[in-house]
């Protein structure tokens, strides 16, 4: 029986590195030799982009796993960067959801359903990452119902902190409804960069907040990071 760890990617605030962490992050893992499927639960669709996965409008993905239309066994798709490497990909067609998800039975519950004991026996991966888009509706609701563990990027910026009380807010009223077995396992600090104060401040203020579940290794502001999606690979692979 397999075991995976579950873990939901958030933050509302856009452009922290949300998605940046999922793909390499899924990368590393598979380079170690863990079997890892990536979830894109954004619209955007820069995961999928990310894990070099099909996603035009119709490719079997992560809106027909939430809708039931499809299993995830059938939507996942291998990467062409690591033979560990999964994706269920998000096509446009998942911008739609957070609104027709509203009238739906259950609606908070999809992807848990996609993903029971008996889908992840099938799957037979050691981890799943779930890529959440900036904001805190539906979609980024079922990524929490489906977890054990929400990884939260926080990039070492002015603003950094704002929202995150109502971040934390929110997983504890799923925590409280939905999802008693959640948590925030990890905050990871993005972008840092070793020139400024202000990562150090950033840095410093998040470590007195939050404590150990804020990973001693950041990860430092370089270009190679934002130019490896460009030539189709990961930093690991780029860099
Ligand atoms: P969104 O909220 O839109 O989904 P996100 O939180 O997923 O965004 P990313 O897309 O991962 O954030 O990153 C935002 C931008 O910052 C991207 O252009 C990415 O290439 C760049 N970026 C991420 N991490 C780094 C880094 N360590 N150094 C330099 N650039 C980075
Ligand atoms: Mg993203």
């Amino acid at each position: 029986m397999t075991n995976p760890r579950l873990i939901t990617i958030a933050n509302q605030k856009g452009g922290v590195g949300k998605t940046t962490s999922a793909a390499n992050l899924a990368a590393a893992l598979a380079t170690e030799g863990k079997k890892v499927l990536v979830i894109d639960l954004d619209p955007q669709g820069n995961a999928s982009t990310a894990m070099g996965a099909e996603h035009n409008s119709g490719t079997d993905s992560s809106y027909e796993v939430l809708l039931g239309d499809c299993t995830a066994e059938k939507a996942m798709q291998p990467s062409s960067h690591n033979e560990n490497l999964f994706c269920i990909p998000a096509t446009i067609d998942l911008a739609g959801a957070e609104i027709e998800l509203v009238s739906m039975v259950a609606r908070e519950g999809r992807l848990k359903t996609a993903l029971s004991d008996e889908a992840l026996e099938v799957l037979d991966v050691d981890f799943v990452l779930i890529d959440c888009p900036p904001s805190l509706g539906l979609l980024t609701i079922n990524a929490f119902v489906a977890a054990d563990e929400v990884l939260i990027p926080i990039q070492c910026e002015y603003y950094a902190l704002e929202g995150l009380s109502q971040l934390l807010r929110n997983i504890e009223m799923i925590q409280k409804h939905l999802n008693p077995k959640l948590q925030v396992s990890t905050i990871l600090l993005t972008m840092f960069d070793a020139r400024t104060r202000l990562s150090e401040e950033v840095a410093g203020e998040v470590r007195s907040q939050f404590g150990e579940v804020v990973l001693r290794n950041v990860i430092p502001r370089s270009v190679k990071v934002s130019e490896a999606p460009g030539y189709g690979q990961t930093v690991i692979d780029y860099d």
